[in-house]
């Protein structure tokens, strides 16, 4: 159970909850020489997201447990059975 930084998220598919590559933004100086990450690694609830066990390729909300969006249903409109006639 995680309580930190992955706090909530798990795989959809398969459950694993302990490791997952994430796709953030880091800001970096960058000079001839090379570069250097600075200040922090950020990501939200849109960023890339990928299972380390099976490999499930999604965005992080996917990933959280327990927060079902309520898609709001359309109502289905009353289907009309066209009226079978049976012969007999
Ligand atoms: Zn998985």
């Amino acid at each position: 159970m995680n309580t930190n930084c992955l706090a909530g998220i798990a795989c959809p598919r398969c459950g694993y909850d302990e490791r997952f590559s994430i796709v953030g933004v880091c800001t970096f100086d960058v000079t001839d020489d090379g570069s250097e990450a600075v200040g922090d690694h950020e990501w939200d609830d849109e960023s890339t997201i990928v299972c380390a066990s099976c490999s499930l390729l999604g965005k992080i909300k996917d990933f959280k447990k327990g927060k079902k969006r309520g898609k709001p249903r359309t109502k289905k409109r009353g289907v009309r059975h066209s009226p079978r006639l049976r012969n007999g």
